[in-house]
């Protein structure tokens, strides 16, 4: 195991934010994570796991403990014997966009809606990452993982997935918390030329939407519908509340909301995790004071 001292998370996180971790370690499989998962225990070390850190803001004061990040990136494709469907059998730190686009330039369909979304196959289990009309929920079949220290292959209604969430999210006691090793995704066969179409339309449909610069992508959860005194149900998005409690474009530090998303706070200029949770607290009290709604945060905080 190659243990690096004192490595600056904000090398391994999209917000470019974040201290040092005082030890870290990058795994493949799951004899490498049990490794690492022991010689944290053999020195009492806290333990956070993460993938491609695209969903994390990590303190400036950085993690007093093991930060273990999965970067296998296998995966191999099973065709089934009707030849129209396929299993994909992906390790948890492959990158979910380059998947889309590989195995849709084989002829396999199933991953489009996975265009441009960033993070890791891991994450993406973890958070039921979803956008484009999927979810991971929606292609999963079965992912191995590491419960307490044994292997275990569990069904997708285990995971009990929801809304940017799954049955890991809600652990109730972290430590313990299951860990992804590797997915099996249901692709089916398409044509290569049609895919091609569809994923250059969500690659423009991201872009015209995503603001330049670091990021974590949504920092809240779009709260539910709030119903009228009629009994009229109305959904705002995170993003919407923001920009009718007119902070679009606040800076503080280096940190900005985009004049682009409300619901995106872009790292503009060095900006500290200490300038994000300023703008994630103003943003909170506006929304709870002008609207009464109370906004969760989307992104996790790690760290000191
Ligand atoms: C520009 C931008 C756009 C985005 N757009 C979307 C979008 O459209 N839809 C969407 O859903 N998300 C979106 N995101 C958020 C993010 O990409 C997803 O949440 C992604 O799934 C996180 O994956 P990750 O590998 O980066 O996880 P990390 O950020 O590294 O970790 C997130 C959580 O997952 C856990 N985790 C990671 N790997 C494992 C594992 N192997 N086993 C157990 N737990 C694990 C970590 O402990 C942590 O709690 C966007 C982010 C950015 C920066």
């Amino acid at each position: 195991m190659n243990i690096i001292e004192h490595e600056p998370l904000a090398r391994h996180t999209s917000w470019r934010i974040g201290g040092a971790a005082r030890y870290y370690v990058e795994v493949t499989d799951a004899a490498h994570v049990q490794a690492a998962l022991g010689w944290a225990a053999e020195r009492e070390l806290p333990v956070f796991v993460m993938g491609n850190g695209t969903n994390l803001l990590v303190r400036d004061g950085g993690f007093d403990g093991l930060v273990i990040r999965f970067v296998g990136r296998e995966w191999s494709i099973t065709p089934a014997p009707d030849g129209v469907t396929a299993t994909l059998h992906l390790a948890a730190g492959a990158p979910m966009a380059g998947t889309a686009r590989r195995v849709s330039a084989q002829g396999w369909g199933g991953l489009v809606w996975a265009e441009g979304l960033p993070g890791s196959l891991g994450g993406a289990v973890y958070g039921n990452a979803g956008c484009y009309g999927g979810d991971i929920a929606g292609v999963l079949t079965q992912a191995w993982l590491l419960v307490e220290d044994r292997v275990a292959v569990w069904a997708n209604e285990q995971l009990d997935f929801r809304y940017r969430s799954s049955v890991l999210k809600r652990w109730p006691v972290p430590p313990s918390r299951p860990l992804v090793l590797a997915a099996d995704l249901r692709l089916h066969h398409a044509d290569a030329e049609l895919l091609r179409a569809e994923l250059a339309e969500i690659a423009a449909a991201r872009k015209s939407k995503t603001p330049w610069g670091s990021s974590c992508g949504s920092v809240f959860k779009n709260p539910p519908p709030v119903i009228g005194a009629d009994g009229t149900a109305t959904a705002y998005s995170a993003g919407q509340l923001i920009e009718r409690g007119g902070i679009k474009g606040t800076r503080i530090g280096g940190a900005e909301i985009s004049q682009v998303h409300g619901n995106y706070i872009v790292n503009v200029d060095h900006a500290t995790a200490a300038d994000v949770l300023a703008l994630i607290g103003l943003a909170q009290r506006t929304i709870r004071a002008e609207f009464g709604i109370d906004l969760e945060l989307e992104v996790q905080v790690v760290g000191e």
